[in-house]
């Protein structure tokens, strides 16, 4: 279990998403990038995906139940999905504390919706991706829900092992792809893409045909997937991530989900994706320690940690976890760090009462 700490943080503090820890999954280790904060919700993200030409279902997002209701009948669909909004994933399988099970409803009818919208909206939604007691759910979407005959995975990410963006699918998708590359390593394809080329029609149906999208869907499916490139690199993301990217009865190829990850050193040229940022789902110590550009991620123990370099902290915190001990936290002061802020760096870890400096 030698990167469970390290990726403890990376889950809680970082999010990055899944396909990361699939494409590294061979050198087992997970990697915490400096400076790459900016995580969207399901609808902000959908919302540009369909700027770029990607086929989303029809929605809306609502914040009281009744604005919920309304939407449901405003789509006027045969069908209706509920989803909770918020930036960590497993939805689907998550638990709320209102009692509800499930962060994500299938119902034909409307008044169902704000009644599940009830049961959503302010309570916290539980799932293998949050902190134990959950996230506060502050807005739902409401979409028409297609159904879905095949789900896979797509993801397109920057990777260091290949200098460049790669794109990774699976037949295999919907939800827990992470089981998919440890179990059936062979069920993960990966096409690396040349950035002064862009994706090539050849890998994009080499992909679709991996994915198993079979006649005109194989065309439709590379289709998507370049057009969701355009959107990678039109946003300045380092991960699109679509699990799944699903089939319809109707033979369309949809994308049910969807998870962008941004490289915040594009933030100078991003300002209207940048302008979407909601903070309000991060600690305030982190965002304090993200102030005077620190990476500080809270954890459940005691010895603090204050490390030079997100690669050293890692390692750190994996050697207390190996001997007994449980990080407080995990902090980078990063390379350059000034004299300000490591006083900054020590007002944050005296503030917390837990460790033992
Ligand atoms: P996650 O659990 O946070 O990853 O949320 P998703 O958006 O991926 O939804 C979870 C699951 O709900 C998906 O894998 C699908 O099986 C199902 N789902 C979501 N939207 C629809 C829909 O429009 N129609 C159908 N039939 N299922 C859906
Ligand atoms: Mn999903």
């Amino acid at each position: 279990m030698a990167a469970s700490m390290a990726s403890q943080a990376a889950a809680k503090g970082l999010r990055i998403g899944t396909s990361k820890h699939i494409l590294h999954d061979k050198l087992k280790c997970t990697w915490l990038n400096p400076r790459r904060w900016l995580n969207l919700q399901e609808y902000q993200s959908k919302k540009l995906m369909q700027e770029s030409g990607v086929a989303v279902q029809r929605f809306y997002v609502a914040d009281t139940a009744s604005e919920a209701l309304e939407a449901a009948k405003r789509l006027n669909a045969k069908e209706i999905v509920l989803k909770a909004q918020i930036l960590a994933g497993g939805r689907g399988k998550g638990v709320f504390d209102s009692g509800l099970k499930g962060g994500v409803h299938l119902t034909k009818d409307p008044a169902v919706v704000g009644e599940l919208a009830n049961k959503m909206l302010g309570f916290n939604l539980i799932t293998k991706q949050t902190p134990k007691d959950g996230v506060k759910v502050k807005m739902v979407m409401v979409a028409e829900a297609l159904d879905i005959t095949r789900e896979t995975y797509f993801a397109i990410l920057m990777d260091r092992a290949f200098n460049g963006p790669v794109m990774v699918g699976s037949p295999q998708g919907g939800m827990d792809i992470e089981e998919v590359a440890a179990k059936t390593p062979e069920l993960i394809f990966k096409e690396a893409i040349d950035i002064f080329e862009g994706v090539q029609d050849d890998q994009a149906l080499r992909m679709a045909a991996n994915l198993g999208f079979r006649g005109p869907l194989q065309r439709q499916a590379a289709h998507q997937m370049k057009r969701l490139y355009d959107l990678f690199l039109k946003v300045d993301a380092t991960q699109v991530e679509v699990n799944p990217l699903g089939e319809t009865p109707e033979g369309q190829v949809v994308c049910f989900d969807a998870k962008i990850n941004f490289d915040d050193n594009a933030e100078f040229r991003q300002k209207a994706v940048f302008a979407m940022n909601d903070m309000t789902e991060s600690d305030p110590t982190e965002l304090e320690a993200a102030k005077w550009d620190l990476k500080y991620i809270g954890m459940d123990g005691n010895i603090a940690c204050f490390v030079n370099g997100a690669g050293l902290a890692m390692a750190t915190c994996d050697i207390i976890d190996l001997y007994g001990g449980k990080p407080a936290n995990f902090l980078d002061l990063g390379g350059g760090v000034k004299e300000r802020q490591v006083y900054e760096a020590f007002k944050l870890l005296t503030a917390d009462p837990k460790p033992l400096l």
